[in-house]
């Protein structure tokens, strides 16, 4: 099926096009300069930037694929998790489309799009708008044992998927900050400025990571527990912490009237947020007979994490599957990929009486007529 996505759950207008698990074209547009000056995504601003962005995304998008509305079988959308006023714009668009052409519309989860995008198929030039994806449903089915590592700006989780159509379940995720947001504070602490990802990524190569140790969130025997009688929180993170360590260590070189080390401890930080995240998603992967994750979101990116989730995933004999950056990031062919896999799934479409939800959980896939 010729499949329309389109995402708007936090700072990235995307509209992309698949037809069945090929993609097409990926148009996105992000606000990310906007929110610059405030150090974080602002709701409202956001949601003024898709309004914006909308439109122009979508005839770009529809012309780069070189396909018409009326071409289109369905069209699906994010309906949440994400920021309640950036979902309304997506949504509503993605309504009146639907009325207007009279196509089926599918309220997908964004989290569980986030893995679908791993089903396109890998393009052997690779690289361009319709870049290859990490190919994980050659052969025409996803592997038995699959997990999904996702880190971003708004969330940090693991899941499981036993069927990317109807079977995802939520194995552990951050209790507080998500690791992208984690980055962005002390980007701020450390004055980096905004996005602070790629500027502590880079300054920490240059830093020593072992001059300073961080704490590891929710490490502790209390709350890991044990395989047989696992803690409350074994497979969660939590980012608050080790953001109030990094000011204090701050104010303490302040204090004393040292210069601040900001490169030791971007390093520093770096290390521990990784380290945290790469034990505990394996550590989950080993438990639950997982044998293939696949890793989203923004902080894919980082350059660390890649590294050290790669060695442990490789020394615990489990496949990691990166795809390419701008299928990482919010986008709108992960929706379309998503919609496409519960057209060809035989899932009926959502209806148009649906309301976004922001705090959308991942077993609900896709929003079901009946049930709204
Ligand atoms: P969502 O949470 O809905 O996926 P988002 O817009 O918050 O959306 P992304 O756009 O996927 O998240 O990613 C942005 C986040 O990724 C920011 O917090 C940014 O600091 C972080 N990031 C980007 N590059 C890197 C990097 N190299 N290292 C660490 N973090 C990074
Ligand atoms: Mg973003
Ligand atoms: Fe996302």
């Amino acid at each position: 099926p010729l499949v329309l996505g389109i995402e708007s759950s936090c700072d990235e207008t995307g509209v992309g096009i698949v037809r069945g698990t090929t993609l097409l074209t990926n148009t996105v547009s992000s606000s990310m300069d906007e929110h610059v000056r405030f150090g974080g995504v602002i709701p409202e601003i956001a949601s003024r930037a898709h309004l914006d962005a909308f439109v122009p995304t979508l005839q770009e998008s529809l012309h780069e694929a070189g396909v018409t509305l009326d071409e289109i079988d369905a069209i699906a959308v994010t309906s949440g998790p994400g920021l309640a006023g950036a979902l309304m714009v997506g949504v509503c668009a993605a309504k009146a489309l639907a009325v207007a052409t009279g196509k089926p519309l599918y309220a997908i989860n964004h989290l569980v799009a986030h893995v679908g995008v791993g089903l396109l198929d890998r393009n052997p030039d690779g690289g361009t708008a319709a870049g290859g994806a990490a190919g994980l449903g050659e052969g025409g089915r996803l592997p038995d044992n699959l997990g999904a590592l996702l880190v971003s700006g708004g969330h940090t989780e693991i899941l499981r998927i036993r069927s990317i159509t109807d079977d995802v379940e939520l194995l552990g995720s951050t209790i507080d900050d998500a690791a992208g947001e984690a980055y962005d504070k002390v980007a701020r602490i450390l004055e980096l400025g905004y996005p602070g990802g790629p500027a502590i990524d880079k300054l920490a190569r240059q830093g020593n990571a072992k001059s300073i140790r961080f704490p590891r969130g929710l490490s502790q025997p209390k709350y890991m527990g044990t395989a047989e009688e696992p803690g409350p929180h074994r497979y969660d993170w939590s980012f608050s912490g080790l953001k109030t360590a990094v000011a204090r260590c701050v104010e303490q070189f302040e204090a004393r009237g040292e210069e601040v080390p900001v490169a030791d401890i971007a390093a520093a930080f770096q290390e521990a947020v990784v380290d945290v995240i790469s034990a505990k998603a394996v550590l989950a992967c080993k438990e639950n007979g997982i044998t293939d994750v696949l890793l989203g979101g923004g902080v894919a990116a980082n350059s660390r994490l890649r590294e050290l989730t790669g060695q442990r995933c490789t020394s615990a004999g489990i496949r990691l599957h990166v795809p390419p950056l701008e299928l990482c990031t919010d986008n709108g062919a992960m929706v379309a990929a998503l919609g496409a896999q519960l057209i060809m799934a035989g899932i009926g479409p959502s209806g148009v009486a649906f309301a976004p939800d922001s705090s959308m959980p991942v077993t609900t896939v896709s929003v079901q007529a009946d049930a709204g």
